[in-house]
């Protein structure tokens, strides 16, 4: 395979340290909210990346943290603990908070057919890891501390700014916007360990240290987790771009300076999905959850077609005008799929067409070209010359990693031309609507009644229910 590595800024064979075994480690989410569907998109990617991986014949060993602590609104360390804000908006303990907002992600990731990595751990479950690994940074004088804090000395790690390939005056612009400077610190990148000295009095969640009653930063967590469950040596580091700097910068300047040899050989991130205005986020315009997309009447399976047919190194502009058309083919596909269920034999012992197959993987190896690989699986649905049961072999097999759900018949799944036809008449009903001509509207959906469809008007639009 080969991948895009942030570490050299080259697309780059990819070799794991063990000749079939892969260390990935992927950023988890801060649970002081509903993730967003720009996080489920770099999410969706790990999970074609882990996947792909398995599918070359490696065992995977992946392992993802919950931020539930350490967040800082701002992704240096400064600003108010991110959970800690929420807590104090809602009313709810932080653990409340973690708990419910952890179970959603999940959901999310139960929709979108995204495998829940072998370890998931919450930050708040390693403290020990990290107070271990920031003992031995103080001893090695790759820490201090300053005015209760233990902080890390980026001056004393020699290749701070390899990873984001920037220099200190092109960063500092984006980490001083509207974020007051902690004098604290001796460097402006210096970033925090330990803080008992926190600027916010309602920090809630406290542990005790040999510094003081206080709480971790935000970048020790995925440092001291990544290193207690997959050791020494790391395969491959996953987030999405934002995190390159500070958070994975961090990762590394703490992790090498601890072990005191390099540690993760493949940084890939994934670029963002924005929507029209720009920058994706939970704060202004509409907050674009999954839940908000199913409300609307979209399958979650075809966000994540959506998602796939792009390349994971371009960024990605969300529109509902796009989303339909992904609807629109993956109802396709589903239906493509039914007819060849209907007409074909048990395909289970049928041999692989190793042509199509390869073609397949191929795609996969090419820096995870997943436009390729659906193109592969449309000439397979294409090809006269496959029978049935080799074109649902090889779908079969696609689909452990596309995860498409294309093989299976949903008892509620409702026809193709059916939804066509209710979403066209929903449309010319909003029209309707909009020229004031009520009887217009009114006898649309009288009409789609009579068929036992049930239109519902909501905040978010129109819905139906087929009775
Ligand atoms: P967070 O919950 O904010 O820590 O983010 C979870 C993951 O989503 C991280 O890997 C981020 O890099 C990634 N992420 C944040 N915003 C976006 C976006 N607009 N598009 C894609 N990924 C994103
Ligand atoms: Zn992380």
């Amino acid at each position: 395979m080969e991948i895009y590595n942030t570490l050299t800024k080259k697309v780059e064979k990819f070799i794991p340290h063990k000749s079939n075994e892969v260390n990935m480690y992927t950023c988890g989410p801060t649970v002081y909210n509903y993730a967003h569907i720009g996080n489920l998109r770099t999410y969706i990617f790990e999970d074609v990346l882990e996947k792909a991986l398995r599918l070359n014949g490696y065992k995977v060993n992946r392992v993802m943290n919950i931020t539930d602590v350490g967040h800082m609104i701002d992704d240096g360390d400064d600003g108010e603990d991110k959970m800690s804000v929420a807590s104090r908006l809602t009313g709810k303990t932080p653990l409340e908070i973690a708990v419910y907002y952890t179970d959603a992600f999940f959901t999310d990731f139960k929709k979108l057919n995204i495998r829940k990595p072998d370890i998931v751990s919450k930050a708040t479950d390693n403290i020990n890891e990290y107070i271990k690994i920031i003992q031995k940074l103080l001893d090695k004088g790759y820490a201090y501390i300053s005015n209760g804090n233990v902080y890390f000395d980026v001056s004393k790690f020699d290749n701070y700014y390899e990873l984001s390939g920037k220099k200190p005056e092109e960063l500092i612009v984006g980490v001083r916007d509207g974020v007051e400077f902690d004098n604290s610190k001796k460097n402006p990148f210096d970033f925090g360990l330990w803080m008992t000295n926190s600027k916010f009095a309602n920090q809630i969640l406290k542990w005790d240290s040999p510094w003081g009653v206080g709480y971790p930063g935000w970048h020790i967590e995925c440092s001291g987790i990544a290193i207690k469950y997959l050791g020494e040596y790391l395969d491959i580091h996953c987030g999405g771009v934002d995190n390159i700097f500070p958070h994975h910068t961090n990762e590394i300047a703490q992790s090498e300076a601890y072990l005191g040899h390099k540690w993760c050989n493949y940084w890939v991130h994934p670029e963002h999905l924005n929507d029209k205005a720009g920058k994706m986020s939970k704060s202004n315009g509409e907050f674009l959850t999954l839940s908000l997309l199913e409300k609307k009447g979209y399958n979650p399976l075809a966000y994540r077609l959506f998602c796939l047919q792009s390349h994971y190194k371009n960024q990605l502009v969300f529109s509902y005008e796009s989303l339909d058309i992904a609807q629109n083919t993956y109802n396709k596909l589903k239906s493509k799929v039914r007819t060849l269920l209907e007409n074909a034999k048990d395909f289970n012992d049928e041999e692989l067409d190793d042509e199509y197959y390869n073609k397949f993987l191929d795609a996969l190896n090419d820096n995870i070209n997943t436009s390729n690989a659906l193109t592969v699986l449309y000439d397979v649905l294409k090809d006269d010359n496959l029978t049935n049961e080799k074109k649902l072999k090889l779908i079969d097999k696609f689909d452990s990693v596309l995860s498409l759900s294309l093989l299976s018949v949903e008892n509620n799944e409702i026809d193709e031309d059916l939804r066509y036809e209710i979403e066209l008449k929903i449309k010319e009903r909003l029209e309707a609507k909009k020229e004031k001509d009520y009887v217009k509207a009114d006898n649309i959906r009288l009409e789609l009644q009579n068929k036992g469809i049930i239109l519902k008007d909501t905040r978010d639009g129109t819905t139906y229910e087929i009775k």
